[in-house]
């Protein structure tokens, strides 16, 4: 998947893949001048993205494998953040936890069951209550199973809802999350001045802000009128199957696409640039 990454010497659309790293060292193959493309974007934010643009551009079924894969990255996402959240203060060195997480993640990083072993732990802790969103039934990991693993051929519609249910659900612990949201992003920024400090200085650095649904919400984007809606309903959802399962699945419906459309607007308003 690419993005358009413009020059910043001739202003040459050149286009770059999306790197895992989101450093991207580039060469303009017009002018020659060599710049990096620093994107400030987690792996969630990202993958949500590949399947908002997979969908658009009608691609259901490999839609589904990039959204199945956004919410274990931001379970991942949202472990670190907490981990991160809770030693500082505790007078040990930011780096240090950093390091000591990625070790331990690395004991579970083959495995997604004990990724949510993990996460389910780090929200009993942090919130004090149990993770109820975790059944299959919630996580839509049927659906998810079927479609990637036995083939099945979903519709545009049904991608939609899964979507749906996937962005509603990481809205809703990103909105728990609060600042502690901010504590990987100093992570990722260390890591962009290690790797920018390591390159000439002739290498243009480029930081990006791309227009991602999460991120353009947090930064003082049209919140969704989610007080108006009980949650209640939502958590009761799956035992009460007629009026309030139709009503939480509409309104995580409504919620997607309210910011399909703000995306659409993001991305208009990126290319634009
Ligand atoms: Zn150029």
């Amino acid at each position: 998947m690419y993005f358009p990454a413009p020059c910043p010497t001739c202003h040459w659309e050149n286009r770059a893949e999306f790197a895992d790293s989101s450093i991207h060292d580039l060469t303009c193959s017009r002018c020659g001048a060599r710049y990096c493309v620093l994107l400030r974007k987690h792996k969630f934010e990202v993958l949500f993205d590949l399947g908002t643009r997979a969908l658009m551009d009608g691609y259901a079924r490999e839609a589904v494998a990039s959204f199945a894969a956004s919410l274990e990255r931001f379970l991942e996402f949202y472990v670190r953040a907490f981990v991160l959240e809770r030693s500082a203060g505790s007078g040990r060195e930011f780096g240090e936890v950093a390091q000591t997480f990625e070790a331990t993640w690395k004991h579970v990083v083959s495995q997604s069951e004990r990724q949510i072993g993990m996460f389910a732990l780090a929200y009993l802790l942090r919130e004090g209550q149990e993770p109820e969103f975790l059944s299959a039934r919630a996580l839509g990991s049927d659906f998810r199973n079927r479609v990637i693993h036995r083939g099945y051929l979903p519709t545009r519609e049904e991608v939609e809802g899964y979507a749906a249910q996937v962005f509603e659900l990481i809205d809703r612990l990103l909105t728990r999350l609060g600042g502690a949201a901010s504590q990987p992003e100093v992570l990722q920024e260390r890591e962009f001045q290690r790797h920018l400090a390591a390159l000439p200085d002739t290498v243009i650095a480029v930081f990006e802000e791309h227009p991602g649904m999460f991120r353009a919400r947090r930064f003082g984007g049209p919140s969704p009128a989610s007080a108006e809606f009980p949650k209640s309903q939502l958590k009761g959802a799956a035992s009460k199957p007629a009026k309030a399962l139709n009503d939480a699945r509409n309104y995580q419906q409504a919620l997607f696409r309210q910011a399909l459309e703000e995306r659409g607007e993001g991305l208009k308003r990126f290319k634009g640039k």
